[in-house]
This record gives C-alpha cells, sequence and structure tokens, in this order.
C-alpha cells in the first residue's frame, strides 16, 4: 500500500509517499524525483524551515530492508539498519569498529532511528560510519526499477556530498563480503568532547594476524580528506610486522599520502594530520588487543 500526501507549494504541488514494498517504492522513484527519507536525522536538518520542494519518499514502511542476515558470500545490512540494531546484532569481531563507531553517532536516541545507509548517502566528510565500512571492503548495493548494481563503497561516495547514486535508485543493503570479515578491528573517534560531537578526524582499523604477526590490515580514516580514504603505505607498512609496541612507529613513518585534510572551525590541517597518525596507532593497537580508547582534543 502507498499513502500519498499532495501539498500544495508556492510553486509546485509535491507528493509524499510510503510504501510497504520495495517495488512500489521503486515504482515509485521510476516514474517522478523524489528525496529520500530515512530516519531524518540527516534529511531534516538540512532541509531546516525551507518549505517542501520536492517528493518526498519514507522508505520506513520497508520492513524488508531492516536488519542483518548472512547471504551468500556476504553480509548483508539492509539500508534502513539502524545503528542501534549494528550494536545489537552478533557479528564477527572484524565488526567491532562498525559497533564502536555505531555508538558515537550523535546519541542513543539518534542512533535508535538513524540509518547506516543514510549515513553513506549523505556523504559527509565526518560520517563515523565510513572508515569502519572502507575497512571491511563494502560495498553499496544500489535498486532501480530496471536493474540492481553494486559499487563498492569508496565508488559510491565520490565527493563532499556527492555519491554515485543516480535518478530512479535508492540504496537497498550494504554488503560485506565474508572474506573481508576476517581479523578484529577497532576505531577510535577525534573530537572536541567526549560525546555528541562531529569527529575532527576518525579512523578504523582491521587487522588480521597469524603466528604472532601482521597477516592482513584494512586502515582507513575520515574527516581528512573530502571523503574517507584507506591508507595503502599504512597497510604496506603493518603487513608481516611482528605484534608488538614497534607498531606504532611502523604507523608514524608510513606515508599517509592519501589524506589531505582542511582547516576549518574544529582543527588545523596540521592538528589534523598529527592527530589522523595519532588515531591510526591507537586504533592498530586496540584492534591487536596492545589496548583501546578514543581521545578528546
Ligand atoms: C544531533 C545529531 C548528531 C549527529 N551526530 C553524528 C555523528 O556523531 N556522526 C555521524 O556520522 N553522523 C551524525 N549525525 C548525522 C546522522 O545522524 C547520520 O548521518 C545518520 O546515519 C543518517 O541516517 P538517517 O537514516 O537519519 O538519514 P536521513 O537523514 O533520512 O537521510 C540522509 C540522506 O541520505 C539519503 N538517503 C537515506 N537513505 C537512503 C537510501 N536508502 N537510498 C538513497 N538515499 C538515501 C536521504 O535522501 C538524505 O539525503 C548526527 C545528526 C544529528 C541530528
Amino acid at each position: 500500500m502507498v499513502r500519498f500526501w499532495k501539498g500544495s507549494g508556492r510553486q509546485s504541488v509535491i507528493r509524499y509517499a510510503k510504501p510497504t514494498t520495495v517495488d512500489e517504492a521503486l515504482a515509485l522513484l521510476g516514474e517522478d524525483r523524489w528525496r529520500i527519507l530515512a530516519g531524518g536525522t540527516d534529511f531534516y536538518p538540512a532541509q531546516g524551515a525551507k518549505p517542501f520542494r520536492d517528493n518526498v519518499l519514507d522508505i520506513n514502511g520497508l520492513a524488508e530492508l531492516r536488519g542483518i542476515a548472512e547471504a551468500g558470500e556476504h553480509w548483508r545490512i539492509g539500508a534502513r539498519t539502524t545503528w542501534t540494531d549494528i550494536v545489537r546484532h552478533p557479528l564477527p569481531a572484524a565488526f567491532d569498529a562498525l559497533k564502536a563507531a555505531a555508538r558515537e553517532v550523535g546519541s542513543v536516541q539518534i542512533q535508535n532511528v538513524a540509518s547506516v545507509a543514510g549515513n553513506l548517502c549523505n556523504a559527509s566528510p565526518a560520517a563515523d560510519g565510513v572508515p569502519a565500512l572502507l575497512a571491511l571492503d563494502a560495498d553499496v548495493e544500489l535498486r532501480s526499477v530496471d536493474a540492481t548494481r553494486h559499487l563498492p563503497l569508496d565508488a559510491f561516495i565520490l565527493g563532499n556530498r556527492c555519491t554515485a547514486l543516480q535518478p530512479g535508485e535508492m540504496v537497498t543493503a550494504i554488503r560485506v563480503p565474508k572474506r573481508s570479515a576476517a581479523g578484529a578491528s577497532a576505531f577510535v573517534k577525534l573530537g572536541a568532547r567526549r560525546y555528541l560531537v562531529i569527529s575532527i578526524a576518525m579512523a578504523a582499523a582491521r587487522l588480521v594476524v597469524e603466528n604472532g604477526a601482521v597477516a592482513e590490515a584494512a586502515i582507513a580514516v575520515g574527516s581528512c580528506s573530502a571523503v574517507a580514504r584507506r591508507l595503502a603505505g599504512v597497510e604496506a607498512a603493518l603487513r608481516g610486522r611482528p605484534i608488538d609496541e614497534a607498531l606504532a612507529d611502523a604507523v608514524l613513518s608510513a606515508p599517509f599520502d592519501e589524506l589531505s585534510p582542511i582547516a576549518d572551525v574544529r582543527g588545523s590541517a596540521e592538528y589534523r594530520e598529527q592527530a589522523a597518525r595519532e588515531i591510526v596507532v591507537r586504533a592498530v593497537r586496540g584492534a591487536v588487543g596492545l589496548d583501546q580508547g578514543k581521545v578528546a582534543a
């Protein structure tokens, strides 16, 4: 069932729909232009007090998009899955960074309604969910009435507030390959205070340890470039290293070439660059059990 409401703006009539199946939602997306409403925690602040000009497609009736499941070679996170769902669902240790990031998104009230997919689609450089999902090699499932496609997360988020979402498409799931759900992970967020804060920088580290040494490393940093980035130089520097105190030196002397931090009210570019190195060290140490934690600026 699709519920419509027609509101009269000054220049045009807008539509509101709350479909109850994905097929209905895709049919609507195929026939008109819509703005998708999930938890609304980015949607409404962006709207502010402006009158609505676009049709609103409310996806909160799509129960089939909520939840986490194993599907073949992937873990599948439905597009309407909330941060609280992530925290509560039993998942392998490789997802610990994502769970830690989930606990850092705003407050518990925000986490109860806000979706993982909304965090990706909003494409803020400070989106806390992105580094952990990059470290898990996640991809994004995009569906339209005609087709389904999958894009690696780094090909989905193209820039600040810019994604590869095409007219007529919606994100239906985020997928994590089971082969990447290996090892253990940790997330460190640097903010100006302990709670309810936009990240100055954040880091996720996922490491697979075999025979006392790093067999695989996946490291990502957010808020230090237009889009959160994997750090290939750091990953290469960690591979093969024994699990000991010298891991920190390997991180600190590795190239962080992918980052291009900006200066803003939350910190200078130089501060972000140094802070990124420190929080990557802490995330790496947390992932291999040397220590854990979050730092305050
Ligand atoms: C007080 C407060 C604190 C916050 N703190 C943090 C924080 O600490 N860290 C952080 O990362 N974020 C934070 N946020 C931002 C926000 O809560 C998250 O980004 C959240 O995950 C967005 O999810 P949502 O379901 O509310 O998305 P919505 O607001 O509903 O949508 C966000 C955008 O994504 C689009 N969209 C949503 N779902 C889909 C879909 N399935 N397909 C296509 N497009 C879609 C919408 O059209 C919209 O453009 C905060 C927000 C508030 C209000």
